[in-house]
């Protein structure tokens, strides 16, 4: 029997509803600002999808978009100026920087408490104490995905395949709290088949055009693919999505599945922070 489809638009939609509704309710006034620098064609179709979904739930958007030869005294100094205005809940720096420009050092600016992405080495450090922190927007809808289909993760096998600091590490801390055995995969890995046929659950978030295969899929288990690789067919997982449909008892798809979810939880982190902010 072919996998349930677990639809991450809709599960996104009612994220977005549930955003709209608490900011309607609590009378808050969230602010997110952008910053955009120079003029990747990708990066700027991003941030405008970001602000319109902001738009649609009653965050206000601030942009920003310095030029690509911005100084990194100049990124600091307009990151420093929108960590004291109280009208910005959260900042949202695209990457990657150009070249002349270091993502971690300038994403490390970034005030903790406004940190929407999770991107901070202060956030990611609470992650893995266990505290209350904003969580990069990728892990954190891959699991209000597992909680919508109504995955049991306590005491489960789940394998994260990737270990990088955007979804991979935070993801595996995120199954580490809801009480799953997580194994970390990664390119070094020597076995990746062996290592997932063990696991009820698989998350794949590692580039890799269909990485993970039928016979890498024990029966029934529930398949999420964070993966997202240009093909002449068009935007395509890490998983082979026809074959793996039917070993799996659940799987995502590509697209429709992670990607309208990291959209949907950077809405519902602004919306956090602003309650953290006012509290
Ligand atoms: P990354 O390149 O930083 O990390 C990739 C990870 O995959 C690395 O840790 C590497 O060790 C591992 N890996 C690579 N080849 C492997 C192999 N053959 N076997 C096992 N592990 C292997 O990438 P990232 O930023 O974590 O993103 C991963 C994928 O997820 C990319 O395709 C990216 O486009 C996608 N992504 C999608 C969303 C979304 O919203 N849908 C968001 C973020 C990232």
């Amino acid at each position: 029997m072919s996998a349930t489809i677990i639809d991450g638009k809709a599960v996104a939609a009612a994220v977005r509803e549930r955003v709209r509704g608490a900011i309607a309710e609590e009378g808050l006034t969230p602010g997110l600002a952008t910053i955009l620098v120079g003029d990747d064609p990708a990066s700027a179709v991003y941030v405008r999808m970001k602000r319109e979904d902001c738009a649609q739930v009653g965050i206000g958007s601030f942009h920003h978009a310095p030029g690509g030869d911005v100084s990194s005294d100049d990124l600091a100094a307009l990151i420093a100026q929108l960590n004291t205005d109280d009208r910005v809940d959260g900042i949202l720096l695209q990457l990657p920087l150009p070249d002349h420009l270091d993502d971690a050092e300038m994403t490390a600016l970034i005030d903790p408490a406004k940190d929407v992405d999770g991107l901070t080495p202060v956030n990611a450090g609470l992650l893995m104490h266990g505290r209350e922190a904003l969580v990069a927007c990728t892990p954190s809808g891959v699991m209000e995905l597992l909680g919508h289909a109504g995955v049991e993760l306590s005491g489960a096998n789940a394998v994260v395949v990737g270990r990088s600091q955007l979804v991979g590490k935070p993801l595996a801390a995120l199954l580490l709290a809801a009480n799953a055995t997580v194994t970390h995969c990664h390119s070094r890995t020597r076995d990746l088949g062996a290592e997932c046929r063990r696991a009820d659950v698989i998350v794949a978030a590692a580039g890799q055009l269909n990485l993970i295969t039928a016979d890498m899929v024990s029966p029934g288990a529930v398949v999420i693919d964070v993966g997202t690789n240009r093909t002449d067919a068009g935007l395509r997982g890490d998983v082979d999505f026809d074959a793996v449909r039917e070993v799996a008892g659940a799987i995502t798809s590509v697209p429709g599945g992670v990607g309208p979810m990291t959209r949907a939880m950077l809405l519902q982190n602004t919306l956090s922070a602003a309650r953290r902010a006012r509290a």
